[in-house]
């Protein structure tokens, strides 16, 4: 049995609800330099301070930017915010894995999973909707149904609150080094496709060097298989700057329609011509998630249908044995079965990863999030 730890974290920092003008961390670079000249206006370094503060100190007021005055603080209070998000509660599971609920300052609740890799450092696997616009049905978000998209400010908000709870946790533990964030992927609640310009904004801010600078080629986009949106991804250069995670699932029109009904609008053959089309990017092979699924697509022949649709893409596999879910009317295959389904892909030349379940005992593990927020708006 796996120990369960639900960290109650202090009330402190709550987002203001009377939100006002706009919230400064979701700005570009260009648009925080007009923002601060036409408010408090004075030299052009003011803006890069404010910068700073947001994407590097991560501070959630305007008091804590010391450097600038008591009025020229009040000045920007009245005509924005700098609002957080709030972490409710850090759930340990005993693999290492902390899963952060989160709230948004209209009440909602999200979930970011902080997955440690197997070197160094640690993975954010981050929401960019709260429930989702898409109906999978192996995925315990897609109960939920959709709520909001999440704006980009609290899509790169879970990486600083993540990131401070990580060198809370140092301070805690008197560690003479805080862990770090190298990677950050878009595979939490929601289809982040689907929510195009917040999250193509949060990665033009993530990767910022004044910023985050989390490095392009360290973020990972997943997607359910929006075809038009992959070609605006290609089209508007990002398949070029980061990761591109496909969530295949299946090797056949009829099986896909029923475990992802996205596939009745844009099935297999289309979607696979769609990433074909992409520019191709050196630097990054594309990843084709594939959820195992007892008895429904992890057979011999989907073996072979699988290598056969991936022949001609540098492409890697991450199979993900089914993390069950009330609800969710299949089974994990057994460890047999899942690694006679891998062998048989390794034989036919295709890499492939099986993704060992993370912070399962925490309701953390891929498709298991938002599973016991029940409705997910909570009173503030
Ligand atoms: N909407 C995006 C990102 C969220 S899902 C997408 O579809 O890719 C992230 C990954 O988790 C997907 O590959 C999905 O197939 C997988 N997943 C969802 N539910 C799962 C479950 N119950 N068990 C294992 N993997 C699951």
């Amino acid at each position: 049995m796996s120990e369960l730890v639900p960290i109650r974290r202090p009330r402190t920092g709550l987002p203001r609800t009377d939100e006002t003008g706009p919230n400064l961390r979701g700005l570009s670079w260009d648009e925080l330099v007009s923002f601060i000249e036409t408010t408090i206006g004075g030299p052009k370094y003011r803006a890069g301070q404010v910068y700073g503060w947001l994407h590097k100190q991560r501070v959630t007021s305007f008091d804590e930017m010391t450097n600038l005055s008591k009025s020229q603080r009040a000045e920007l209070a009245a005509a924005s915010t700098v609002d957080a998000l709030k972490v409710d509660t850090v759930l340990r599971s005993t693999d290492g894995t902390r899963k952060l609920r989160i709230r948004t300052s209209d009440g909602h609740q999200l979930e970011s999973v902080l997955i440690p890799n197997d070197g160094r450092g640690l993975t954010l696997c981050i929401s960019s909707m709260v429930g989702c616009s898409l109906t999978c049905q192996f995925c315990a978000t897609q109960t939920l149904g959709f709520q909001r998209n999440l704006a980009a400010w609290e899509i790169l908000d879970q990486v600083y609150r993540a990131q401070t709870l990580l060198a809370e946790d140092a301070a805690a533990a008197q560690a003479p080094w805080v862990e770090r964030i190298t990677n950050v992927v878009l595979m939490g609640m929601g289809e982040p496709l689907h929510n195009f310009v917040q999250v193509r904004r949060a990665i033009d801010l993530l990767t910022h060097p004044e910023g985050a600078g989390i490095a392009g080629r360290r973020i990972t986009v997943s997607t359910a298989g929006l075809v038009p949106a992959i070609e605006r991804f290609g089209r508007e250069g990002l398949a070029e700057e980061v990761g591109l995670a496909i969530s295949l699932n299946a090797t056949t029109d009829a099986v896909r329609d029923e475990v992802m009904p996205i596939n009745t609008k844009w099935n297999i053959d289309t979607l696979l011509a769609t990433v074909r089309a992409l520019p191709a990017n050196r630097r990054r092979r594309i990843t084709f998630e594939y959820v195992l699924l007892d008895g429904v697509n992890d057979t011999d022949d989907d073996a072979g249908r699988l290598i056969a649709l991936l022949r001609g893409f540098d492409a890697h596999v991450n199979a993900i044995p089914f993390n069950p879910h009330a609800g969710a009317p299949y089974r994990r295959p057994s460890a047999q079965r899942v690694s006679r389904f891998v062998e048989r892909l390794r034989r036919g030349g295709v890499k492939v990863h099986v993704r060992t379940p993370r912070g399962d005992d925490i309701g953390a593990a891929c498709g298991q999030l938002a599973l016991d927020s029940g409705s997910s708006a909570v009173p503030t």
